[in-house]
């Protein structure tokens, strides 16, 4: 049976391509880096990558148009989250059609968006461009930004870079102007075995971590009484939630270790820097001398696992207006999950974030994108790249 026409065939294929790369955060990104970048050289566009140290992912980095003056990056992460134990209707590799939806992990977060701006592309290379169109496709997105890391220091040393930059992550088409930042922490508390008899004689790693988790339950309720408040972002304040707990081995012995993983979610104006430092305060001067009376070895470990900064507002952000003016919305919206955006932000690029389909379908079993909200990108994208060359 031939296929169905669809109401965006180019983006369509291009999508179905997309998914197919098994590209897992744990996986390389490669076999994908290396299709898109496969496809610009059939117009004639150049890639660069930007190997991670273990040399299996790449950001991929290229330039449409002039490349004496900087121009609107479209930004996106290749990575997609896990399928194991989730229920899906149909392979999640494989892109489903059903009522005017796409089905197939990533194809909400957020492969549809790169496949909007891939489909646009020989449009783009056929154009006498006064302005370029940079394209920025990044690694290890979901597990906490490393691609993008890596790639805002890049551009941070280029002697051109972008002016303006869309991420595309999944706003339902909405402008987004500013996002919570995150700050993932890993704490191990490393107390002294013995036996549970003798609980004077050890340091029990499971009850330590256990008040380190209450402080941080109660900072979050001092937080969520007090603020700051911004009622933009739902919930409107900074939140610290405790995830994930191991420790101990047996009812009858004193735990030696309690492993446990954290993380803040700040408004753009908090620094989740102060609330670890009040917490390491905490620590060392309530726990600390308790613990190490005993033992003198004990001890409780903080590591920063990833660090990635919010998406701070900025009224004079021009390419914000410019977005506003052509979704004919008044205000811009705010949204509670991280994305690359604060990084591109941090180097001086100007950023925002739109992209087809809304975060509630991401991460899920039977992840999927409407169609009308791709046809919406590529208005989008098609009037946002006009403008840009117009600037
Ligand atoms: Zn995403």
């Amino acid at each position: 049976m031939p296929p169905k026409p669809s109401r965006d065939p180019d983006a369509r294929s291009l999508l179905e391509e997309l998914v197919g790369f098994d590209t897992v955060s744990s996986n390389s990104n490669l076999a994908l880096i290396e299709f898109i970048s496969a496809y610009l050289f059939r117009f004639g566009i150049q890639s660069t990558l930007i190997r991670d140290e273990t040399g299996t992912k790449a950001d991929l980095l290229a330039t449409i148009g002039p490349s004496d003056t900087g121009g609107l990056m479209l930004a996106g992460h290749t990575d997609v989250v896990p399928v194991e134990n989730q229920d899906w209707a149909t392979d999640p590799f494989r892109v489903d059609e059903r009522k005017g939806r796409l089905y197939g992990r990533g194809t909400c977060d957020m492969k549809g968006f790169i496949a909007v701006v891939l489909a646009a592309v020989p449009e783009l290379a056929n154009t006498r461009l006064r302005r370029p169109i940079h394209l920025a496709f990044t690694y290890d997105e979901e597990t906490g930004c490393f691609g993008g890391r890596a790639l805002a220091r890049h551009l941070e040393r280029l002697k051109i870079r972008p002016l303006r930059c869309v991420v595309g992550e999944p706003t339902g088409m909405a402008v987004v102007d500013g996002h919570k930042g995150k700050l993932s922490v890993d704490c191990h508390v490393r107390g002294a075995e013995g036996h549970s008899a003798f609980i004077d004689k050890g340091v029990n790693a499971v009850e330590i971590a256990a008040e380190i988790v209450a402080h941080l339950r109660a900072m979050q309720k001092n937080l969520r009484r007090e603020g700051p408040f911004d009622s933009r972002f739902d919930p409107p304040f900074t939140t610290i939630h405790t995830g994930q707990m191991q420790g101990g081995i047996a009812r009858n012995i004193i735990p030696k270790d309690c492993r446990f993983e954290f993380e803040i979610r700040n408004l753009p104006h908090q620094d989740p820097g102060e609330i670890l430092a009040e917490l390491r305060s905490y620590i060392s001067d309530t726990l600390l001398p308790e613990m190490q009376a005993v033992a003198p070895k004990s001890g409780v470990e903080i590591d920063i696992q990833s660090d990635i900064p919010a998406l701070a507002p900025d009224e004079e952000n021009e390419i914000l207006t410019v977005a506003l003016q052509l979704t004919g919305t008044n205000a811009p919206g705010r949204i509670s999950f991280a994305t690359e955006a604060g990084l591109y932000q941090g180097v001086g690029i100007p950023t925002i974030v739109c992209g087809p389909g809304h975060i509630a379908q991401a991460h899920k079993p039977d992840e999927f994108v409407a169609l009308d909200q791709i046809a919406l990108c590529r208005t989008f994208l098609h009037d946002i790249i006009a403008a840009n060359d117009r600037a």
